[in-house]
């Protein structure tokens, strides 16, 4: 399957049984659940959808910011 590549933002393969992503163009090679977090933290709309990744580091964020008041 075609995906775009986190990193040079050219098209990527990704496994049929979502094994691995690899792009040709910058010889980025990782497995699905490393590229699921890599686009996590490069991608605001992507975040959205992976609310359980980056909730537990909003709320960590949320506590520092407490502590500015
Ligand atoms: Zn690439």
């Amino acid at each position: 399957m075609k995906i775009r590549c986190p990193k040079c933002k050219g098209s990527a393969e990704l496994e049929p049984d979502f094994s691995l992503v690899r792009c040709q163009d910058c010889d980025l090679e990782m497995t699905y659940g490393e590229y699921v977090r890599y686009i996590a933290h490069s991608d605001v709309v992507y975040s959205d959808i992976l609310g359980d990744y980056t909730g537990a580091t909003a709320g960590q964020n949320a506590g520092t910011l407490d502590e500015w008041d």
